[in-house]
C-alpha cells in the first residue's frame, strides 16, 4: 500500500516539475530572478541560464558563462580557429 503513496508523491513531484518547466511563472528575461539568482546570456546560443548551473570558462581573465559545455566548446573553437 505505502507503494502507491510514494508512486503518487513521485507523480506530484513530476507534474510540478514539468509544470514549471513548461509553463514559467513569470517571463524569462534577463536579470534578477524573484530567488535572487542571476541569470546570464549564453554568448554562443544566446539563451539565459541561472549563473550556478551555467558551465563556466575563463576567457583572458574573464569568466564566461554557457549553457552547457557544448556550447563552451564551440566557443573555444571559434576562438582557437584564424578568422579570414
Ligand atoms: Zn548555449
Amino acid at each position: 500500500m505505502y507503494r502507491l503513496i510514494v508512486i503518487l508523491i513521485l507523480l506530484g513531484i513530476f507534474y510540478w516539475v514539468v509544470k514549471r518547466a513548461f509553463f514559467p511563472p513569470k517571463n524569462r528575461v534577463a536579470g534578477p530572478r524573484e530567488d535572487g539568482e542571476e541569470m546570464i546570456q549564453d554568448p554562443v546560443c544566446g539563451c539565459y541560464i541561472p549563473k550556478s548551473q551555467a558551465f563556466t570558462l575563463s576567457d583572458q581573465g574573464k569568466k564566461v558563462y554557457f549553457c552547457s559545455h557544448l556550447c563552451s566548446q564551440k566557443y573555444q573553437t571559434s576562438k582557437t580557429l584564424p578568422k579570414d
